[in-house]
């Protein structure tokens, strides 16, 4: 049977359910299920008994399960990222919607071609040990509103290929996408390895205490993974925590501006700086820092801007009014200063939907807030540097740590900059980009534990040495 756009809202919609608002519109996209936490406790219940028959499948039965569940998502793509483009407010085109869509897919794919891990460690005349991984249980997952389908697939994947199964709690700004997903994977899945449950932090609060929830998958902010790590205390419950970031870009006197300014817009901008680990901190040597902002200014004016279904725009609104009101207060706050709104920074007020325009933001001091807190939108403040050593300084100079780039022409002279910097990925020339064969996750309060390639795995299984 194809799936439409309305065949998938219409298995999802609860007409006793929470309106969700389309963020470019303010029109009613559909009704979410909002359950409570029996619900929630009644999910884990099947999930926890649903386990030891998953468990005990073969590794290549669930392998061939991800494979069929990334072509069932394929033949999907276009009613779910309209969905996901209608709830989230990001565009069709570019790197966003159908981009989501296909990244799920893509995951799946790569996490059922991960070897396992386990290995030998001893096998000799000093005896002989093993390391396997076995599974841990029910794995929780808690996600946020920027890239939701996405992240789940992040989070569950891994769960699924290593016997685990899941239990999953979408941000309550966008349920419909991740129920949408969730709906096409379980066409191919066993009845009860993954389910959804709609609601709010109250539910989170609850997967996160929940003496049957092995293992915690969060994805949010750190004020939010802070509350799980007092919530979680009592069962000493395994936490990967991927939290906020504030990711820094050092721009090296030996670039050419014109040829890097595409990929900085993208490696600030893509999803409209909705990005955990976007550029949201650009520091430029003094020697190219006006080549830099004009060549910047070019690309970023020359992107459009406004509903993401029009096949035309490759930047949307904000997902929510909250977020709307942070970024326009710390641009506020921005101009006060004496900053110069290089690009934007003048939001209509009268226009529907939660649009911000895309904000370049010169002259600003280092230490400003537009600077030093997590905006999480399309503004990008541009401070000028003199030495290296000021610049690392600056982009070690706040308590998070995601992820960072460094920008020049002589690769090794970056690579041992950014050996200096701390965040757990440093990317040289671009910014943001992941492969779901390398591991990703934060440093300091941007979080711990690692995603991807064979360190998920891992992280989502119980190590167990059998020596003798
Ligand atoms: P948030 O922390 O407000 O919400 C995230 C999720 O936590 C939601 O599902 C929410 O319902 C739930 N929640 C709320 N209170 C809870 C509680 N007490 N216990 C358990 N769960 C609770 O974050 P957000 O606004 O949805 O997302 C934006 C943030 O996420 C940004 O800070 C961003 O940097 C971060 N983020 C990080 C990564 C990463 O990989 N490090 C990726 C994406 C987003």
């Amino acid at each position: 049977m194809t799936i439409t756009f309305e065949s998938l809202l219409s298995e999802i919609t609860d007409p006793n359910g929470r309106e969700i608002f389309d963020p470019a519109t303010e029109d009613v996209v559909g009704k979410a299920p909002f359950e409570n936490v029996e619900a929630l406790d009644a999910a884990i219940a099947r999930a926890k008994a649903a386990q030891p028959a998953w468990a005990a499948r073969s590794d290549e039965d669930r392998k061939a399960l991800l494979l069929q569940a990334a072509d069932a998502i394929d033949a999907a793509t276009e009613p779910l990222a309209e969905l996901l483009s209608r709830e989230q407010g990001k565009p069709l085109n570019g790197p966003n919607a159908r981009f989501e869509v296909g990244a799920c897919a893509n995951w799946l794919r790569a996490t059922a071609a991960t070897d396992l891990p386990g290995r030998t460690l001893l096998d000799g005349d000093d005896g002989q040990a093993e390391m396997y991984y076995r599974p841990l249980g029910v794995v929780g997952a808690i996600g946020p509103w920027n890239w939701p389908m996405m992240i789940t697939v992040w989070q569950i994947a891994p769960a699924l290929r290593m016997g685990n199964t899941t239990v999953v709690k979408p941000s309550e700004y966008t349920p419909l996408s991740v129920l949408a997903l969730a709906n096409v994977l379980n066409s191919v899945l066993p009845q009860d390895v993954l389910t959804v449950v709609s609601g709010d932090g109250e539910l989170g609060a609850r997967l996160s205490s929940h003496p049957d929830i092995d293992k915690l998958m969060f994805t949010g902010s750190t004020r939010t993974g802070r509350a799980i790590i007092k919530s979680s205390a009592d069962t000493v419950k395994r936490l990967t925590l991927e939290l906020g970031g504030n990711d820094a870009g050092i721009v090296l006197p030996d670039v050419d501006p014109k040829a890097i300014a595409q990929d900085l817009f993208w490696g600030a901008f893509i999803n409209t700086g909705q990005t955990c680990a976007a550029l949201k901190r650009l520091y430029v040597h003094t020697d190219v820092y006006d080549a830099v902002c004009t060549e910047l200014a070019d690309v970023a004016k020359a992107m459009p801007m406004g509903r993401g279904l029009d096949e035309d725009n490759v930047l949307g609104p904000l997902q929510n009014k909250a977020q709307y009101d942070i970024v326009a207060n710390l641009v506020e706050k921005a101009r006060a200063s004496g900053a110069t709104m290089l690009v934007g920074g003048t939001p209509d007020a009268d226009a529907p939907g939660h649009f911000y325009p895309t904000t370049l933001v010169s002259d600003i001091d280092g230490g400003n807030p537009l600077v030093t807190e997590e905006q999480f939108g399309p503004a990008l403040p541009i401070v000028r540097y003199e030495t290296v050593d000021e610049a690392i300084e600056l982009a070690n100079g706040l308590d998070v740590g995601l992820g960072a780039s460094v920008w020049s022409s002589d690769r090794d002279a970056a690579r041992k900059i950014a050996a200096r910097i701390q965040a757990g990925t440093v990317w040289i020339n671009s910014h943001g980009g992941v492969h779901p064969m390398v591991p990703f996750g934060g440093i300091k309060m941007s979080g711990y534990g690692l995603e991807f390639g064979v360190e998920g795995l891992k992280s989502v299984s119980a190590p167990q040495v059998i020596s003798g």
